[in-house]
């Protein structure tokens, strides 16, 4: 079976109005409980990177009720310590916005990643964000 390019795969998608972590199998969470569950992504950035999805499709932490952020904490603190423990580096972020936005969000529905040892440079390299301005008392 031919693997596709991540990209294209998004592209069909959106197309199809096909939701991969609503059709996510349950044979393949990592973990769960009543409205979250963890998964390995399909397109790690770096190996051991997971997602935490909400069970229900949710595009934005707004949308998300008291009882999923709960669930969903749950599952990141269970998460990150295992992975912690493993690598002893790790970034944990969500992106708001639409998909294809400025933020790289590429599946509408609301996923937390961990990743180990990812480096988040402001700008797309370490000069630039190391040429960051840190703003004094007076332009803060
Ligand atoms: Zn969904």
């Amino acid at each position: 079976m031919k693997i596709a390019a991540y990209g294209d795969l998004v592209q069909q998608r959106i197309q199809d109005n096909y939701c991969p972590f609503c059709e996510e199998p349950v044979t393949n969470y990592l973990d769960q409980n009543d409205t979250a569950y963890v998964m390995s992504a399909r397109a790690p950035y770096k190996s051991d990177h997971v997602l935490v999805c909400s069970k229900s499709h949710h595009g934005s932490m707004t949308q998300l009720s008291t009882q999923e952020l709960v669930d969903i904490r749950s599952l990141i603190t269970k998460r990150n310590q295992i992975l912690y423990d493993k690598h002893g580096e790790l970034v944990i972020f969500v992106r708001e916005g639409s998909v294809w936005g400025s933020t790289g969000k590429t599946v509408w529905h609301l996923h937390r990643h961990i990743v180990p040892h990812l480096t988040i440079h402001c700008g797309g390299t370490q000069a630039d964000s190391d040429a960051r301005v840190f703003m004094n008392d007076e332009q803060y």
